[in-house]
């Protein structure tokens, strides 16, 4: 199949240009969502709005169903990349590159509506919002997602990552980490600073199952197993001779494997229910789950199909192993809604000798060429070596 993937350079690079200048935060995606929707429509995708993201559906015969997937949200951070087309949304950027995938995601559309005498099947392009905290997917799934649509035989996404621009990369297992956030409330009894019998010191407390926590990792996970326990913050009092009645603590979990996951909330919650027995805590303590990223496991059959793909388009130079990530994403949720397949990978988006810095910097910047046509043909050969003639 002989597709001119310049072609839509101009086309493509603009539309880029202009997601970034005007990101939107999380669930807020609305004007970004505006933009795709017309742009599938225009294509003759069938559209539809889902739980805040868009899905264009477009039917080409008798085949196989795939899904690709696109996140749409922006980050709350200022913007100090120097690009000429900067964000124009004050202290909102898009510091992740969900714009690149948005341009990848059409991109992949518009060849793939352009080229329909090469493939037979059905395409989704499905665009989520609030993937920076972990609930878009989920939204759109809670919104009727399976019902709405037609069940993909397999699902694909893809992320750009510091690496060289022009490769894609793959693994097949785990690839990116769940992980959730955990508010830990512990109580004590308030009093004042010179006579602490009379009060139980929920700071003490706090400070002694933070260095307890450290031990999980240590000592109750395998060496061979990856798990990641951080208290990222840790509250309690006002001034310095009040003994305050709490104090919270706020912790981030991450594990490849849901047994680890589950072993590690449940040592959590008996060293801090423990510490709270020993200092004397006069009220059990509480623990609330939020900003649950669910583990991303890459399907075997379908990274082998979608690599062998990649090498025959990319070249070998090009196919690089991806070392699995710590980092989280809500993907996953989508084809766990069908349990389908699924395979994400990610694609570099910088100079070879560039300095590396990393998603979420607001120097983040990755360059657009060959980024976006790389991206762009990563997400057309991965749809293809499913649908293609
Ligand atoms: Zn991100
Ligand atoms: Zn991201």
């Amino acid at each position: 199949m002989d597709i001119d993937y310049a072609s839509i350079k101009e086309w493509q690079e603009e539309l880029y240009k202009d997601l970034h200048r005007h990101p939107e935060l999380s669930f807020e995606e609305e004007r970004t969502a505006s933009i795709i929707d017309e742009q599938l429509a225009g294509l003759g995708y069938t559209v539809q709005r889902v739980g805040g993201g868009v899905v264009g559906v477009l039917e080409n015969g008798d085949g196989p169903t795939v899904l690709f997937r696109a996140d749409m949200d922006g980050l709350p951070v200022a913007e100090d990349s120097g690009l000429d087309y900067s964000s124009e949304n004050p202290g909102v950027m898009h510091a992740c590159g969900h714009d690149s995938h948005i341009a990848c995601g059409l991109g992949a559309a518009r060849i793939l509506a352009e080229h329909r005498d090469d493939w037979v099947g059905t395409h989704i392009a499905l665009f989520q919002p609030a993937e920076e905290i972990g609930g878009g997917a989920q939204a759109m799934v809670e919104d009727g997602l399976v019902e709405k649509l037609p069940k993909p035989d397999v699902a694909l996404g893809q992320h750009v990552m510091p690496g060289v621009a022009g490769t894609v990369s793959t693994v097949a297992g785990p690839s990116m980490s769940e992980a959730v956030s955990l508010k830990v409330t512990v109580h004590g009894k308030g009093s004042h600073g010179s006579m602490p019998q009379l009060g139980v010191d929920p700071v003490v407390l706090a400070s002694s199952i933070v260095l307890k926590l450290q031990t999980i990792v240590a000592r109750e996970i395998s060496p061979s197993d990856f798990g990641v326990v951080t208290v990222g913050s840790i509250r309690g009092g006002s001034k310095s001779n009040v003994i305050p009645d709490r104090a919270e603590l706020l912790l981030n979990i991450r594990t490849y494997d849901s047994e680890v996951h589950h072993t590690i909330l449940a040592a959590i919650k008996r060293i801090v229910e423990g510490e709270c027995a020993a200092a004397g805590s006069p009220k059990p303590p509480t623990f609330e789950e939020y900003d649950h990223f669910p583990p991303t496991n890459n399907d075997a059959a379908v990274t082998e199909t979608v690599t062998a793909a990649f090498r025959a388009h990319f070249g070998d130079g090009r196919t690089l192993v991806q070392a699995p990530s710590t980092g989280s994403e809500d993907f996953s949720n989508i084809p766990n809604a069908w349990g389908i397949p699924y395979l994400y990978w990610t694609f570099g988006g910088f100079e070879a000798d560039a300095d590396p810095i990393p998603n979420h910097n607001p120097k983040f910047a990755p360059i657009m060429q060959p980024t976006l046509q790389t991206g762009t043909e990563a997400a057309v050969v991965g749809v293809l070596a499913y649908l293609g003639k």
